[in-house]
């Protein structure tokens, strides 16, 4: 047995919320329990987001209310705000997930709030989640790079991750939103906010956008994060740019995983399966390599 890796599976939520086609809630549903059946344990189930703003992901009660709960699988959701934790409270969420991003600009057209601001939110999520006995995850996004300011300094979002320490969350992630982040980057990343939230787990979240995001995986395996975002099939690319790859496949990350004798829990073969039935209910192709290739070897036909 080698060192497990855990994946948390952000398509339902951060994937389908990018991709143009407009899922229904059923479809929804069908995803998440086609992820717990492949083995996924972690499973980014919902937003509760206002409904003005992300349309598509208007239904979180109905998906959360829609699925049958499995032992062991951990269904969490994304709340920007106090109403949206009560929410996502109310829906039965196992965890909410926050977002502070490392970038003012980038926050402010985002999430409509500053830095400070969202910090502020952050807080107010994670004091009434405490009082529901519910654990948190917060994620720094654009911790490698804005679209609207580019580079973003490693100082940054090592104060984030001071700021929010106080709030105790289970886990910090630090996300390359658009996909520009690289290994040696990464890995200072980790290095600093492992210093500024010492005891906090730390989780990695890549975009594939410019075909970093295995490189940066494997970068952040050797500073010892064992824990990952990836979405089935690779779907959330830019709603603008229907043929970029957007969050890193499921399939890719857990066929370089497996290989590198790490231990996952997931199967591949039906993970692969699962990303065919997606491209069916997407109406397009998915961006993953591995569900075009199968694993290795290959079974004989
Ligand atoms: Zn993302």
């Amino acid at each position: 047995m080698g060192t497990s890796v855990q994946l948390v599976d952000v398509s339902p939520r951060d994937g389908l919320q990018a991709d143009p086609a407009d899922l229904s809630t059923e479809a929804k549903i069908e995803l998440i329990d086609r992820l717990a059946d492949a083995g996924l344990t972690r499973i980014e189930a919902a937003s509760f987001v206002s409904p003005r703003a992300v349309p598509k992901m208007a239904d979180g009660e109905a998906v959360m209310a829609g699925l049958v709960r499995r032992e062991g699988v951990e269904y969490s959701a994304l709340a920007l705000n106090l109403r949206g934790a009560e929410r996502a409270i109310a829906a039965g969420a196992d965890n909410l997930l926050g977002v502070v991003p490392a970038s003012d600009t980038f926050s402010q057209r985002n999430q409509g709030a500053t830095i400070d601001e969202a910090i502020g939110r952050w807080h107010e999520i994670a004091a009434v989640a405490r009082r529901a006995g519910i654990p948190t995850e917060l994620t720094i996004s654009t911790a490698c790079g804005c679209p609207f300011e580019g580079r973003v300094p490693p100082e940054r979002v090592a104060e984030i991750a001071r700021r929010v320490a106080d709030t105790e969350p289970d886990e910090i992630a630090v996300a390359d939103t658009i996909g520009v982040g690289v290994p040696n980057q990464v890995q200072e990343l980790f290095g600093v906010v492992a210093a500024a939230a010492p005891d906090v787990a730390l989780r990695g979240h890549f975009h594939d956008t410019r075909n970093t995001a295995l490189a940066n995986i494997v970068a952040a395996l050797d500073v010892g994060v064992r824990v990952f975002d990836a979405s089935l099939g690779g779907v959330g690319g830019c709603p603008f740019a229907p043929r970029a790859t957007g969050n890193v496949a499921t399939e890719d990350v857990v066929y370089l995983l497996h290989e590198m004798g790490y231990d996952t829990g997931i199967d591949l073969d039906a993970l692969i399966a699962a990303s065919a039935w997606l491209e069916g209910r997407l109406g397009h192709g998915v961006p993953s390599l591995v569900a075009k290739a199968g694993g290795f070897p290959v079974p004989s036909p």
